[in-house]
């Protein structure tokens, strides 16, 4: 949808959006005229990012919510789409990785990747799609990862976490494409993010936040009748 001013504006919601990807998918978005919903755990640094945003996009609507959730995300998005009024784009970005051989991950570290990456998507989805559906348009991007395209070592809980993450947005694709709605993933290489040491990599050859960022502008782009599933990216050089 295209961009106008005020309460005319299509919304946005952007979840892990404190910092990282996520605050630079929001100002990728706020430049393109969204109004923001923004979503983190940590208050302070999701207001500071917020406060950062304000200037740039024609509203912006920061709430404190942990994606793991059900009630937590069922109350938030109420109240996001009560203020938006509609929703154009949910971005589910949120995650996170802990890497260890699985004979010493913990159940702990298992379940958090698993609900943060792969249930949180589904929680936040399932709020926003019925309101999607009577729009009959919007646009669903899950940040995932080449994590869920390849395996490594110590990668267990990641890479199954975004491996289902994939599955989950082809299926929700097929389910939502005769409501002129869309799912699309992104799979990134390294980012040069605090989300977990890339111990040995150069920054400077890794994939910037802002590279994601434009790849959602881009996908957001297309003319109705075109759906880009899916865009693996990859830095130039290895890092
Ligand atoms: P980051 O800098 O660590 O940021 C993660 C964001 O997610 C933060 O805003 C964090 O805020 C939020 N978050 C984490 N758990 C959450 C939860 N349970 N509920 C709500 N928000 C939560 O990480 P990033 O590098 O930007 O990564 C963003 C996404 O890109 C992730 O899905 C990651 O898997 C994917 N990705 C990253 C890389 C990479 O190399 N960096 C590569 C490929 C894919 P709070 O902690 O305050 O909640």
């Amino acid at each position: 949808m295209s961009a106008s001013s005020g309460n005319s504006s299509p919304v946005a919601i952007v979840t892990g959006a404190s910092r990282g990807i996520g605050i630079e998918v929001a100002a990728e978005l706020a430049r393109r005229g969204y109004r923001l919903g923004l979503l983190a755990r940590n208050q302070k640094l999701l207001q500071e990012a917020a406060r950062k945003l304000e200037g740039a996009a024609p509203a912006v609507r920061a709430l404190a919510c942990d994606v793991q959730e059900a009630r937590q995300v069922e109350t938030a998005f109420q109240e996001l789409l009560d203020w938006g009024g509609r929703v154009d784009v949910l971005v589910n970005n949120a995650g996170v990785g802990v890497y260890a051989p699985v004979h010493r991950l913990s159940e702990a570290d298992w379940d958090r990747q698993l609900n943060t990456n792969l249930r949180g998507v589904f929680y936040c989805s399932k709020a926003v799609i019925p309101q999607m559906i009577q729009q009959q348009s919007g646009h669903i991007v899950n940040i995932s990862s080449l994590a869920g395209k390849n395996a490594f070592a110590g990668g267990s809980a990641y890479c199954a976490s975004k491996w289902g993450l994939q599955g989950l947005t082809y299926c929700m694709a097929e389910d939502l494409r005769r409501y002129h709605i869309r799912v699309s993933v992104i799979c990134p290489g390294s980012v040069h993010t605090e989300f977990t040491p890339h111990a040995g990599k150069d920054p400077k050859k890794m994939l910037q936040a802002g590279d994601v960022a434009r790849v959602v502008g881009w996908l957001l782009e297309q003319e109705p009748q075109s759906f880009v599933s899916e865009v693996l990216l990859r830095p130039t050089q290895k890092p």
